[in-house]
This record gives structure tokens, C-alpha cells and sequence, in this order.
């Protein structure tokens, strides 16, 4: 694999990780492609005062900088052999429409996250551009846990995941990729059989919304003091428990659904939400004998919070948190589009959706079927005219 320079889209706690840990692991050339507002030169002239950017992982702090800065696609992009899109799924199609006209005919893509259905959303486009050969990746979750301290100069790296799954199409090329990705991002990559597994295995699409929904629904008015707002993941009862469960085994039914029409598809690593914690948070959880207690006794989840916002002086839930507005669009939808292809029923995802569409003002379901009026806004696979199944399970 021959990648002399990497171009990483957006400027968020992320991109600012992702910075000074893959200047760390690689000699090439380090685009930012920066179209969003003013971040272009407002990054442009922080990092020419500040000089670098520096990450700090516990006791260890790592430094770094881009080679070149721009909010042009073309100067950004043009000479990359390795796009990288560490940016919220709402904003992929966004940035892919940008920059997809000047890609190098052979090269790669990858959101990181993927969230569910980017493959659907990048082979549209890079097929309407006549780029055949670009070749596309995801990851299944970010790496780290991180946070701007000092747009530009400082980032906390609060976390790190032991292991993180990574699919690519063509599939050919995700060994290869895996390989090349764990020595640049300096991370344990698992390599996925396809991108279906990290549309399907998506966690955050039954985390996020099955624990606001568990949360919230039938206190959507309640008010909060500082000290009283939920925790979120200390916070799941037996309870919301349940719910997450049923969640779960409803995607598992769609999966071994899908192995039944057609025995080929490899979805093995599509686990039950309690394997997957267990898997991921080793050593990290201290009584796994349920799902809940997974939850409430993860180390890694201690003391995070329920998003909320401050309204007077109270707290009150934040319904536009990217717990809903990312991960439903692109994650539950876009699961609950391919059940829908597979003829699989969802009742529990269905009334998660339903209950949050209200929360956040969007329609996605009308009459049962994903046609709300704000189904354009998400991946569902039917949106890209991919209506069989065959089509669907390809990437
Ligand atoms: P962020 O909010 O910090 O990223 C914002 C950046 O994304 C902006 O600065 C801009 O550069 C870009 N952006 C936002 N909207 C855009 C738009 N409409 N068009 C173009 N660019 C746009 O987000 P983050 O914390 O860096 O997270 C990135 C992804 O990683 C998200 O999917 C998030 O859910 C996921 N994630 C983050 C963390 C974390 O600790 N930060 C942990 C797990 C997962």
C-alpha cells in the first residue's frame, strides 16, 4: 500500500486527536481539509503562533501538526492517497460531495466512525463522479475518548478502545488497510468481513437512543440541578436493560435473517450488545453478569452524564444531542431500512424511533413504513434506489 500523504476532513476533538498521533506514525504528508465556516484560517493562523498541536494521553503528551491547512477540496484533497473523515456522520455526505470531483483515482476513504449505511451514501456518490476505483473504508467506533482544551493547540485523549473493527470495500484491500491503519493510528485494528457488519454492529445506534429513550420517555419535562442529572450509563436500570436487550436481539433476528437468505453474507462479528461490551471493555467491567451491570460497573463509563442544557437554572435533557440527531438518522433508521428490505419486524427499535422523532422534530416513519418527510435526511439504502437485499449485503 503506497500512501504518501493523508488529508483528515474537519476540525472537531477528533481530528485534533487524530493529528498529532498519526504525525507520530508516519513520515508522509499531512493535509486538514477545513471548509466548515472560518476554521480553515482561524486554524491556519493559531497553528502558525502556536506552532504545534499537542495531545496528552495520561502521562504521556505527543505533538504534532498538518503539512497544509486549507478550506479548498481541491488543494486539500488532490494529492492524497488516503482520505481520512473523522467527523460527525451527518456531515459525510456533505464533505464527500465536496471533495469526490478531485480524488486520485485510487483512493481511499474512511469515515471513523462509520456509523450505519456510509457505504451506501460513498459508493452513490463516487459512482455519479465516475471515480470506479476509489475505495472506501469505516471504523466501527472512534479510538479514543477526546476533547479540545485549546482549538488548535491542545486536546485531552481521555481514552483509548483495546480494540477497534474496521471494514473496507472492496473487502480485498481491509487486511492490507487494517494493517496500515494500526501502525498510523498506533491501535489494535480487528479486520470486519464487510461494511454490512459495521452498518448492523453499530452499538451507538442501540447505546445512545435505547438509553435516552429509557431515560426520558415520560420525563421529557422534568428539570434537573447540577448534581441531579442522570448518569448516563450508571444510570440504566433493570429497566432500560430490558429495553437495550430487546433492541439487540431484534438486530440479531435481522442478521441471522439475512445468513438465512443468504448463506454466503459473514455476520459473525454482529454480537449481542452484552458480548460486545465484554469484548471491548475487558478489563474494564467489573461484574458482567448482566447487561445492566456491564453498564452500571464499566470503569471506562464512570460519571458521564446524560446530555442535557441549561434552561434558567436548571438542566433539562438536550433533545438535540448527538445521541439522537446522529445516531438515529444514521444508525437505527438505516437498520430498521434494511429489516424493512428483509422483511423483519422491529417493534421495540420502531417505538424507540417514534418516541425520539418526537423529541428531535423529524419524521421517519409515516404509516409504518420509512416514508416520513424527513427521510431524505438519512442513509436508509432505498434512498440510493438499493432495494433488494442482494444489493444491500454486496459492500
Ligand atoms: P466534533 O463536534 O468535535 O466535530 C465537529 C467538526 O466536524 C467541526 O469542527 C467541523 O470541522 C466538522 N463538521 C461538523 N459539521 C459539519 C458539517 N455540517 N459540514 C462539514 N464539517 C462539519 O465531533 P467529534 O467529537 O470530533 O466527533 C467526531 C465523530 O466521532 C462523531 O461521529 C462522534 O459521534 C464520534 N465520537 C466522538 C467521541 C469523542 O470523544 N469526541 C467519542 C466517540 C465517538
Amino acid at each position: 500500500m503506497n500512501i504518501d500523504t493523508i488529508t483528515i476532513c474537519g476540525g472537531g476533538n477528533a481530528a485534533h486527536a487524530m493529528i498529532p498521533v498519526i504525525r507520530n506514525h508516519f513520515s508522509g504528508k499531512i493535509n486538514l481539509y477545513l471548509p466548515f465556516g472560518e476554521e480553515a484560517t482561524h486554524f491556519q493562523s493559531l497553528i502558525d503562533e502556536n506552532k504545534l498541536l499537542t495531545a496528552t494521553l495520561g502521562t504521556k503528551k505527543i505533538y504534532g501538526q498538518p503539512d497544509k491547512v486549507s478550506r479548498y477540496a481541491d488543494e486539500a484533497c488532490q494529492d492524497a492517497d488516503l482520505i481520512l473523515m473523522p467527523i460527525p456522520a451527518f456531515a459525510h455526505e456533505q464533505t464527500l460531495l465536496q471533495i469526490a470531483p478531485y480524488l486520485k483515482e485510487e483512493a481511499i476513504i474512511g469515515a471513523i466512525p462509520a456509523r450505519s449505511g456510509f457505504e451506501y451514501a460513498a459508493m452513490h456518490i463516487l459512482q455519479n463522479q465516475k471515480k470506479k476505483k476509489v475505495k472506501i473504508f469505516g471504523m466501527q467506533t472512534l479510538p479514543w475518548a477526546c476533547r479540545i482544551k485549546q482549538y488548535a493547540s491542545k486536546v485531552d485523549i481521555l481514552g483509548k478502545k483495546n480494540s477497534v473493527g474496521m471494514a473496507a470495500f472492496p473487502h480485498e484491500i481491509t487486511p492490507e488497510l487494517a494493517t496500515f491503519l494500526s501502525q498510523i493510528l498506533d491501535l489494535n485494528i480487528t479486520s470486519l468481513p464487510n461494511m454490512l457488519t459495521l452498518t448492523l454492529a453499530n452499538v451507538g445506534q442501540i447505546i445512545h437512543p435505547g438509553i435516552m429513550y429509557g431515560l426520558f420517555k415520560g420525563k421529557e419535562h422534568m428539570t434537573y440541578q447540577k448534581e441531579t442529572i442522570p448518569l448516563f450509563y450508571q444510570g440504566v436500570t433493570k429497566e432500560i436493560a430490558g429495553t437495550l436487550k430487546l433492541m439487540s436481539d431484534e438486530i440479531i433476528r435481522l442478521a441471522q435473517r439475512i445468513k438465512t437468505l443468504n448463506n454466503d453474507v459473514n455476520l459473525e462479528y454482529v454480537m449481542g450488545l452484552q458480548d460486545w461490551l465484554n469484548y471491548s471493555y475487558k478489563g474494564s467491567i467489573t461484574d458482567n453478569s448482566t447487561l445492566q451491570t456491564c453498564f452500571n460497573t464499566n470503569n471506562a463509563y464512570r460519571g458521564l452524564r446524560a446530555p442535557v442544557k441549561k434552561k434558567n437554572d436548571d438542566y433539562i435533557p438536550d433533545f438535540q444531542a448527538r445521541y439522537l440527531t446522529e445516531d438515529v438518522p444514521n444508525g437505527l433508521v438505516v437498520t430498521k431500512a434494511i429489516a424493512e428490505i428483509a422483511k423483519v419486524d422491529m417493534p421495540v427499535i420502531d417505538e424507540v424511533i417514534l418516541t425520539i422523532c418526537k423529541w428531535i422534530g423529524k419524521e421517519y416513519i409515516k404509516g409504518g413504513c420509512l416514508k416520513g418527510k424527513d427521510i431524505k435526511d438519512t442513509r436508509i439504502p432505498q434512498k440510493y434506489g438499493l432495494t433488494h437485499l442482494d444489493e444491500v449485503i454486496i459492500y
